[in-house]
């Protein structure tokens, strides 16, 4: 059965669309004046921590005034993490009043991080940067298949701005009311794939793909079940229809995206007796369409690797990501820089 048509939507480029689009966190710029004091910030061992997703790594350490020789007391401070477009500020604290801190890394996505701790400047000191400490946060389950089995949506790769909280609203509109929490656990399993938080905006009545009203949607991701008299993308053997809309301006970056599912999905039929295995294979077979259509929402393309979700036929009902579904979400990811 063919799961899902890949929707490519041409670019949109309406005037204004870029202005509210501010990366969340800007990387500070280090540079010394000789009239200020030198600051350095000392970050304890280890140099490279491995965790499970979630798991605890602190980084630990001082600040110093190294002209006056003195501690940096109550020092603003920045965890910044390397991205491929430069050092970007994830989390924030400061010194005590002894020059020390301790900061918490963020551990909610998979992949290989480097983190330094830096002081930005004040009124009297140059900003200083600790040496980098990496983290890697490993995937808690065997990947399946090749990492290099993925592909994007566009000939260049497109991407969300990473840096920015993408919000999702969902059309039951009579479709199984297990959708809600599947969806809920599809953007989880999409946070720890590429850094990217989502928020839930509730309900919409909004319908991705309707003929006529292409381009209609909410800013973010909106989910709907519908029937082909609605969408004609479901036509045939397509269970669901996923994609986003794009701009070129400032750069390259999806503005809006869509799933569109379809109500004839033959669905085991719940009852009163139904077991916990049919509400589990009912579950399952919903997750891994939406985990497909939401892969094209991020940018990902089909792949022949039977292995991995964005294999476009629904033949094994994958409900987690595989290596090569991985290794391109992580390529629309945080890692990548804002944009
Ligand atoms: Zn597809």
């Amino acid at each position: 059965m063919r799961r899902a048509i890949a929707a490519t939507i041409a670019a949109v480029t309406a005037t204004g669309i870029g202005a509210g689009l501010v990366p969340a966190a800007h990387a500070t710029t280090v540079t010394a004046r000789t009239a200020l004091h030198r600051t350095t910030v000392a970050v304890g061992q280890p140099t490279h921590a491995s965790v499970t997703p979630n798991g605890t790594v602190t980084l630990s350490g001082s600040v110093r005034d190294a002209t006056a020789g003195k501690p940096g007391v109550r020092r603003a401070l920045h965890l910044e993490l390397k991205t491929a477009s430069g050092w970007v500020t994830r989390a924030t604290g400061a010194t005590n009043a002894t020059g020390g801190y301790t900061l918490r890394v963020p551990t909610y996505w998979y992949g290989h991080h480097t983190w330094r701790v830096v002081a930005p400047a004040t009124r009297t000191a140059a900003a200083g940067a600790s040496s980098a400490r990496a983290v890697t946060v490993t995937v808690p389950y065997k990947a399946r298949g090749k990492a290099s089995s993925h592909t994007f949506m566009q000939a260049r790769v497109v991407r969300w701005n990473p840096c920015q909280v993408i919000p999702y609203r969902v059309n039951l509109n009579g479709g199984p009311a297990e959708t809600m929490a599947v969806v809920k656990a599809s953007f989880a399993k999409l946070t720890a794939a590429t850094g990217i938080r989502f928020a839930d905006k509730g309900t919409t009545s909004a319908i991705p793909f309707a003929a006529g009203k292409r381009g209609q949607l909410a800013a973010g991701i909106t989910i709907a079940w519908t029937r082909v008299s609605t969408v004609s993308g479901l036509a045939g053997t397509a269970v669901g229809l996923g994609g986003s809309t794009w701009t070129t301006r400032p750069t390259a970056h999806y503005i809006d995206g869509g799933v569109a599912l379809d109500k004839a999905f033959p669905l085991p039929k719940l009852s009163s007796t139904s077991s916990a295995s049919v509400k589990k294979l009912r579950t399952n077979l919903i997750e891994s369409v939406v985990l497909h259509e939401l892969g094209h929402v991020m940018g990902l393309g089909h792949v022949n690797d039977r292995q991995q979700v964005m294999n476009p036929v629904d033949v094994d009902g994958w409900t987690t990501y595989g290596a090569g579904d991985l290794a391109g979400l992580a390529r629309l990811g945080l890692d990548q820089g804002c944009l």
